[in-house]
């Protein structure tokens, strides 16, 4: 950790919170590579979550138009004061993001890139958040457990490849840009970590998102279940009308969830609307 932020950071008397995952990154090489890899420019408005001493906020403050820093920790206010002091398109807004309603908050943008390096509790409903909810995001770049990053990118019928990767695969395109040992952070965590990039806009095109997740969901219910058996308890059909629908999709009936592309799921979840 670079003197400069460890000492702000003794000197605004502040005490790194475990539960709220606080292993910061202050290697300015890493810290330009993660703004270098997640392709944000010089005319893009960013929103980064969990700004956590600011270290990442400031190489990307120095990059791109604006930048909103969400941080649900209001100690960090004093740290922040100093480690951003001087930029004029920072703001940041104390508040947890999950919280926060994404139809209201986007319309202040045309258009905006999320970066994060989150505790790792959170980055699943941020991603799902994100897919769920987001109209205008167009990119997000993560920090994540490494093998959480292999399975946003899995690809399907191995082990990796869960309902989130189906669940992302319906808005965007995912692969890892850059790996990140855990001496990278200090705190010094127990896990490496990899930065995964999304691109929004390059997902599925279905129907129905609802049904698309029910379908996804009741999929991976049982990974020891034939999909056939899952379909059936999910969506109370009866074991005919299931085997039938499988057919018509061309779906082997012994198939099990995960060996379905999200391509499938989408062919699939339009004949159960
Ligand atoms: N981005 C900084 C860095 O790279 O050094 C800090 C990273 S640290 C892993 C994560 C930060 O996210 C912490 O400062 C934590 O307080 C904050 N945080 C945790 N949950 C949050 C939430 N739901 N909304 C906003 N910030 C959150």
């Amino acid at each position: 950790m670079e003197k400069d932020i460890k000492t702000t950071l003794a000197e605004c008397g502040f005490g790194f919170k475990k539960q709220l995952g606080q292993n910061f990154i202050t290697d300015k090489n890493l810290l330009s590579s993660i703004v270098e890899a997640s392709g944000v420019g010089e005319d893009d408005s960013v929103v980064e979550i969990g700004c956590g001493a600011g270290t990442l906020t400031r190489a990307l403050a120095e990059k791109v138009k604006k930048v909103t820093a969400f941080e649900v920790d209001k100690s960090l206010r004093p740290v922040l004061e100093r480690t951003l002091s001087g930029l004029k398109n920072v703001d940041v807004v104390f508040r947890d993001f999950l919280k926060v309603d994404l139809s209201e908050f986007e319309k202040g943008f045309d258009g905006y890139f999320v970066v994060a390096n989150l505790p790792y509790y959170v980055t699943t409903p941020l991603i799902m958040k994100l897919v769920e909810e987001a109209e205008k995001c167009r990119g997000l770049s993560v920090m994540v457990q490494e093998e959480v990053a292999e399975r946003l990118c899995a690809k399907a019928g191995t082990a990796e490849y869960g309902a989130i990767t189906a669940m992302v695969a319906l808005r965007a395109e995912c692969r890892i840009v850059k790996r990140v040992g855990r001496n990278m952070f200090y705190p010094r965590p127990n896990v490496d970590s990899a930065v995964v990039k999304f691109t929004f806009g390059k997902g599925l095109d279905v129907k129905d998102r609802a049904v698309y997740k029910k379908t996804v969901h009741a999929a991976f219910l049982s990974r020891r279940k034939t999909l056939e058996n899952n379909l059936v308890n999910a969506f109370s059909l009866t074991r005919d009308r299931a085997r039938e629908i499988l057919s018509e999709c061309g779906i082997d009936l012994k198939a099990r969830g995960e060996t379905l592309t999200p391509e499938k799921f989408a062919l699939l979840s339009e004949k159960l609307m």
